[in-house]
């Protein structure tokens, strides 16, 4: 089905899918997997570079010099972006929202910015609220109009292109669970501008799966997380050649772990992120990825899920994202 599209590879695949035995055990109820997409190898990682694959390619065949994307300050995206770019000869331009108010010098400069900037971005910064569509239209005029050859990529790359790469994961996912003879029975992970899961979606849809599937969202409120998920799945399941195999019902969120809002610490978030880094060794976010698994244990433990079933959390990445945040855990 994804062989038809232009793709350059960039992440390391497939990442590993494996058991979490003292997660499991300390939540004492269905078997935890993890979907390491955290290990996708470029620029530390992360669930962008899947989408790059795709979206870089169409800006290669668009013969595009230089991609422009945005985010927030600390945006994995707008890190895997620049380090993408960079492997590919292109210049990288982002323009960040300052969403974070009260921000500190580790948020300004640390995680994820500082990579950008070895990565030898343009940063572009403005106000919180800013029209983030025109922004990079604007800055597309003004490099045209300088010779250059922009593409832009989407707040997160989520658009019809980028989600293909999350196709590719549930397949790449229910292949493995296959090889290693487990039945999963739902994937959770954190949801922000809603690229993954409606790649995710499309790709169990058109492949039959009965998994479920469950967005924790970060960001938004639950009828406006539905639709970032839907305004990409739809067009997606068209461009792949499955127009309507995903209903906006099929969509399922939970925006019960968002807390004051996106980037804000919750204790839920601290509590998950420590367990996970003491029990497994494996570092989450807590903008991201430390909702989603936050959403989870939560779930578990109020037995959302079966006992018997077993459960894949796409982990997401984001660590990188730890440093610019230290401030927020209380360590
Ligand atoms: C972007 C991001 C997400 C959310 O993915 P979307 O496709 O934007 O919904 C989740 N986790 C991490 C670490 C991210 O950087």
């Amino acid at each position: 089905m994804l062989s038809q599209f232009p793709r350059v590879t960039l992440a390391h695949l497939p990442t590993p899918l494996e058991h979490a035995p003292r997660l499991s055990e300390a939540l004492g109820g269905p078997q935890i997997y993890i979907k390491r997409d955290d290990c996708t190898g470029l620029a530390t990682g992360g669930n962008k570079t899947r989408k790059l694959e795709f979206v870089m390619a169409d800006a290669l065949e668009n013969k595009a010099d230089v991609v422009i994307t945005q985010g927030a300050v600390q945006s994995n995206h707008a890190r895997q972006t620049a380090a993408a770019a960079c492997k590919l000869g292109m210049a990288c331009e982002m323009i960040f929202e300052h969403r974070v108010t009260d921000a500190d010098d580790a948020y300004l400069n640390s995680g994820n910015v500082f990579l950008d900037r070895m990565y030898g971005a343009t940063i572009h910064e403005v106000e919180k609220g800013t029209d983030m569509d025109a922004a990079m239209e604007k800055r597309a005029d003004e490099l045209r109009a300088e010779g250059k050859t922009p593409y832009i990529i989407s707040g997160g790359a989520s658009n019809k292109i980028g989600a293909l790469g999350y196709i590719d994961c549930a397949l790449e996912t229910m292949t493995q669970a296959d090889e290693q003879e487990v039945d999963i029975g739902h994937i959770v992970h954190a949801t922000g501008s809603g690229g993954t899961q409606a790649g995710l979606i499309v790709g169990l849809q058109t492949s039959g799966s009965d998994i479920g599937l469950l967005g924790i969202g970060v960001a938004s409120p639950y009828e406006e997380q539905i639709d970032k998920v839907w305004r990409v799945a739809e067009p997606t399941a068209e461009y792949v050649g499955s127009p309507g195999c995903v209903r906006r019902e099929d969509i399922k969120v939970n925006t019960d772990y968002t807390g004051e809002g996106y980037g804000l610490s919750t204790p839920e978030m601290e509590e998950a992120v420590l367990m996970l880094a003491r029990l497994e060794g494996i570092l989450f976010d807590p903008v991201y990825s430390g909702k989603g698994l936050a959403g989870m244990i939560d779930l578990v433990r109020k037995g959302y899920f079966d006992q018997s079933e077993n459960i894949v959390f796409l982990h997401t990445g984001g660590s990188a994202g730890l440093f610019g945040y230290s401030s927020i855990l209380s360590l």
